[in-house]
């Protein structure tokens, strides 16, 4: 196991956590910090609760709260605070941790207020269209809001600049330092393997009774069942809940409260997947250390450490035959899964198909869906593709790379909520994490017998582990530190490759 540079994290962060909470930068911290649980509670209240009719009004106090945030992060009043840290602090770690926090502060620097609320009345206003286009199953609805939030993102790349490739600025907000150079070596070493083993696959005889799981399931009943599973796993009801949304996501102010939703759906792949999906991003933020919470460190790293908690328990480990040898006679009391035993059902459920739909989709197809939007939304901002054919070249570019033909909007280019939400720059994290996920689980498994963990149920020293590795600091470490601790390096796309063939080839 790599070892840690600076010994056990633990006492660093309790250190780091002392000072700050000391400092007069603490102060003028909590007010951020309750800003950003506003913005957070009222994000999920509009997804969760709102009636449609509070939409407008809704929109108009999160574009207040969201200006006066911006307005007090690039404050010169916090920039001086955190500044003076960096000269105070006692050690390295407290002063990366100030450290990080600057270079946030100075990102947002770049972005001017009225930029920002624009953007958050756009948003308010895409997410609303997007939701009318998915009812009337018409792209043409939100045409003219995606045209506006590119615009908005361009402009904000620019604002951002630092890079010949305006994409790069984007994506930066969501995984601080990587580039499009990183992701076209990382889909440039995995695109040819997974394009060959797909389709080797998808010309075999495809597991028995993988069909049968292509019905209508009863959603609240799956619910039910993820509720128990997830609380099985380790997931901590007292600080925080499962409902059911119009998109999966999880949301949180600290790890006091952490909020997942599963999305709207009767498939059985997508129910399950979104909430084991969400559970990892859950498990991260409530396993975080206390002493962190209401601090600049108290949440996760960066996206693509994030997406590689939740692509891991919602792939690699809830994908695991041991996995379903536990659950599956617990799901038969839920729903009727007479027809297949714990193996059939591990194997059909994990079957690589061609699915339109991006969640719950298998873990080869899933980096092309991916490769697919990364390519899109970059031409977008490039200008090199106009949002009023979106459509068309999301549904051509679903035919090349995957052998999909689109034959529903729903199902194509209106599946996803993030470009409502003007989230350019977002959708590589997924692929990344499944890469960075794949390291980690090369390192859990030379350390833990996770097969028999999960065959009794016994999900302690995983959760653990994971815990003791990447959960509990927090944002104490960038996330190339933190890999180069876990797994010895970043992004190195082998491990992930190994596991896929493994698990295609082996598994099933
Ligand atoms: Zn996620």
């Amino acid at each position: 196991m790599p070892s840690r540079g600076w010994g056990h994290p633990g006492n660093f962060a309790r250190i780091i956590v002392l000072s700050f909470s000391l400092s007069p930068l603490q102060t003028l911290y909590s007010e951020l910090y309750s800003l950003d649980a506003s913005i957070g509670i009222l994000g999920w209240d509009r997804q969760v609760l709102m009636p449609a009719g509070g939409a407008d009004s809704r929109a108009n106090t999160l574009a207040s709260l969201v200006r006066m945030r911006h307005e007090k992060f690039t404050s010169s009043q916090l920039w001086d605070l955190t500044q003076q840290q960096i000269s105070a602090a006692e050690n390295e770690a407290e002063r990366n941790a100030a450290t990080h926090l600057l270079s946030d502060i100075a990102r947002e620097k770049k972005i001017p207020v009225s930029l920002v609320e624009r953007r958050s009345h756009a948003t308010s206003a895409a997410y609303t269209a997007w939701q009318q286009a998915r009812i009337d199953r018409n792209f043409a609805l939100v045409i003219p809001h995606y045209e506006t939030l590119v615009e908005l993102s361009q402009e904000m790349a620019e604002a951002i600049g630092g890079s010949d490739e305006p994409y790069d600025a984007l994506l930066d907000r969501y995984e601080p330092g990587a580039t499009t150079a990183d992701l076209d070596q990382m889909f440039g070493a995995i695109l040819e393997p997974l394009i060959s083993l797909r389709s080797k696959k998808l010309s075999e005889e495809p597991p028995a009774l993988s069909n049968r799981l292509d019905r209508d399931w009863e959603q609240s009943k799956l619910r039910d069942f993820a509720e128990s599973m997830t609380r099985q796993i380790g997931f901590d009801y007292q600080r925080g809940r499962l409902d059911i949304g119009p998109s999966a996501f999880c949301s949180s102010t600290d790890r006091f409260d952490v909020r997942m939703t599963t999305r709207h759906s009767t498939h059985i792949k997508g129910i399950l997947s979104s909430s084991l999906h969400e559970m990892g991003h859950g498990l991260y933020e409530q396993n975080i250390r206390p002493e962190l919470a209401g601090t600049p460190l108290g949440h996760g790293i960066s996206l693509a450490v994030h997406e590689s908690q939740s692509r891991l328990w919602e792939n690699i480990i809830g994908r695991h035959p041991a996995f379903w040898d536990f659950f599956f006679p617990q799901l038969a009391t839920y729903v009727d899964v007479s027809e297949f035993d714990a193996h059939s059902f591990s194997r059909a459920f994990g079957a690589i198909t061609q699915n339109p739909i991006r969640v719950g989709s298998d873990e080869v197809s899933y980096n092309l869906h991916i490769f697919v939007r990364y390519q899109l939304e970059r031409q977008l901002i490039t200008g090199s593709l106009a949002a009023r054919d979106l459509e068309e070249a999301w549904n051509d570019a679903y035919l090349r790379v995957l052998g999909i033909k689109v034959a529903d909007v729903n199902l194509g280019v209106l599946q996803d909520v993030h470009w409502s939400r003007g989230s350019f720059g977002y959708f590589p994290t997924y692929a990344m994490g499944n890469i960075l996920g794949g390291q980690i689980w090369r390192q859990l498994h030379r350390e833990i017998p996770v097969a028999e963990c999960l065959m009794s149920g016994n999900f302690g020293p995983v959760l653990d582990w994971l815990t003791q590795h990447i959960y509990s600091d927090g944002r104490t470490l960038s996330s190339r530190q933190l890999m180069e601790n876990v797994a010895g390096s970043y992004l190195d796309p082998q491990p992930w490759l190994d596991y896929v063939h493994h698990r295609y080839e082996v598994w099933s």
